[in-house]
């Protein structure tokens, strides 16, 4: 028996990086972090920050169980790995199947392959991470937790696309939305500080990282979202182009004589504040290049915050009234600049900004950015890994409560061999 609080573990697996963070069950600040980059190629390596200290592990072999394998000696040289009770993965597609985070099974790992199709980029690569930490810690129960799940309480008329229903019902073919456990922490942290009714609030979250997306949030679900069937949809991103007359993508085949390939890269990797500027899909370069003067980054700024508010105010009209709009994400959190533009694009709301709290709250500081309202305006920094890790302790049976090890874990979810 030991006295030790309990960790998870979050796993978040990409097809050439696998991110990872040791939290305490009970919630609480990261005891670890790091990355596992270039998987797959000759100068893939782990990176692991404790305490202030990096630690570089040239990887061989270089693939997923390689980089888990390093990672859990690392844990146990720290006396860390003993005490890691459950783990949580990122999945980036859970369909219609998962409206909620799950602990893992066989029938589980069936159900996110089989949605494969739907994001054939991430959800293989989350299920190497998953079965690579399944055959390295057999004893350790698994939860997933879905950027999907949230938006599944989206209205049928918020969810459809006008096509033949027959491409619904064959293929899937619907909007879905992403970045659902951001959104779902972020709202009910708005809830929070605002002293809102849980169960009685209309609030739009705009998470503005390198993807980027806005939620509709009513009474805490979710009936509307920018993003669709794939996170390409909606908001202008980094490099992604968000909404686009789909003609566009017919006459650059007719007419350009691009791929298919050549398209979808052209949309995902070149455009978003990156074509637009023809600099960077970086928002603090955009800024400093604009103070410059540089017309390709103000056009960028523009684009985005014209974008974003069409967004904010089309969302709107899913709720019965806005209380308020909560940025959230690397730019929504720290960029004063865009908040204040877009809010003063919001003026048909009423937004009243309160300019020296706006200039405060940045750098992981939340807190209320107008006077008056409702709406009111408020910046909340997201927690997608403390999220994945309270639903991953809550799912295992542990967490703030107990918070101490007192047996070991005698249900086995499952054993893979893969
Ligand atoms: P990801 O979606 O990859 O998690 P982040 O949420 O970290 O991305 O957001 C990255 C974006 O946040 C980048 O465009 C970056 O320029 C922007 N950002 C971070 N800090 C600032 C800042 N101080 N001012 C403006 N933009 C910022």
């Amino acid at each position: 028996m030991s006295h030790s609080p309990r960790l998870v573990l979050v796993v978040n697996s990409g097809s050439s990086s696998l991110k990872f963070t040791v939290l305490p069950a009970g919630g609480g600040a990261a005891i670890l972090s790091g990355v596992a980059e270039c998987l797959g190629l000759a100068e893939a390596r782990l990176i692991v920050k404790e305490n202030g200290v990096k630690t570089i592990v040239d990887l061989v072999r270089g693939d997923h169980a390689e980089a888990l394998a390093t990672l859990f000696a690392h844990l146990d040289e720290d006396a860390l790995l003993d005490r890691v009770a459950v783990i949580g993965h990122r999945v980036v597609h859970g369909g219609e199947r998962f409206t909620e985070s799950v602990l893992v099974t066989p029938r589980v790992i069936a159900d996110i392959e089989a949605v494969s199709a739907l994001a054939p980029l991430h959800n293989p690569a989350a299920l190497i991470g998953l079965c690579a930490c399944l055959e390295a810690l057999p004893g350790v129960p698994q939860v997933a937790v879905f950027d999907t799940a949230f938006h599944q309480t989206m209205p049928r008329a918020a969810w459809t696309y006008a096509l033949p229903q027959a491409l619904y019902r064959d293929h899937g073919i619907r909007r879905y939305g992403f970045h659902g456990t951001s959104h779902r922490c972020v709202s009910a942290r708005a809830v929070d500080l605002l002293g809102l009714d849980p169960d009685d609030h209309g609030i739009v979250v705009a998470h503005l990282g390198n993807g980027a997306s806005a939620t509709a949030v009513l009474d805490g679900r979710s009936v509307d979202t920018t993003m669709g069937l794939t996170p390409l949809e909606g908001l202008v991103m980094g490099t992604r182009s968000g909404d686009l007359d789909v003609g566009v993508v017919a006459h650059l085949a007719r007419v350009g004589g691009r791929s298919l390939a050549e398209i979808e890269t052209l949309l995902n990797k070149e455009s978003g504040l990156l074509g637009l500027s023809g600099l960077s899909s970086d928002c603090r370069t955009l800024e400093a290049a604009a103070d410059e003067g540089h017309p390709g980054a103000i056009l960028a700024l523009e684009v985005f915050v014209h974008r974003l508010a069409r967004h904010i105010g089309g969302l709107a009209t899913s709720l019965p009234r806005l209380d308020a709009v909560v940025f959230t994400g690397g730019i929504g959190e720290n960029s004063s600049r865009i908040r204040a533009m877009t809010l003063a694009r919001l003026a048909a709301f009423g937004f009243d900004l309160d300019e020296t709290s706006n200039v405060t709250c940045v750098g992981g500081r939340e807190g209320r950015i107008s006077r008056g309202g409702p709406p009111v305006a408020v910046v909340v920094p997201t927690d997608e890994e403390g999220l994945i890790a309270a639903d991953a302790a809550r799912l295992a049976g542990i967490g703030g409560a107990e918070g101490m090890v007192v047996e070991e874990i005698a249900d086995v979810p499952v054993r893979l061999a893969v």
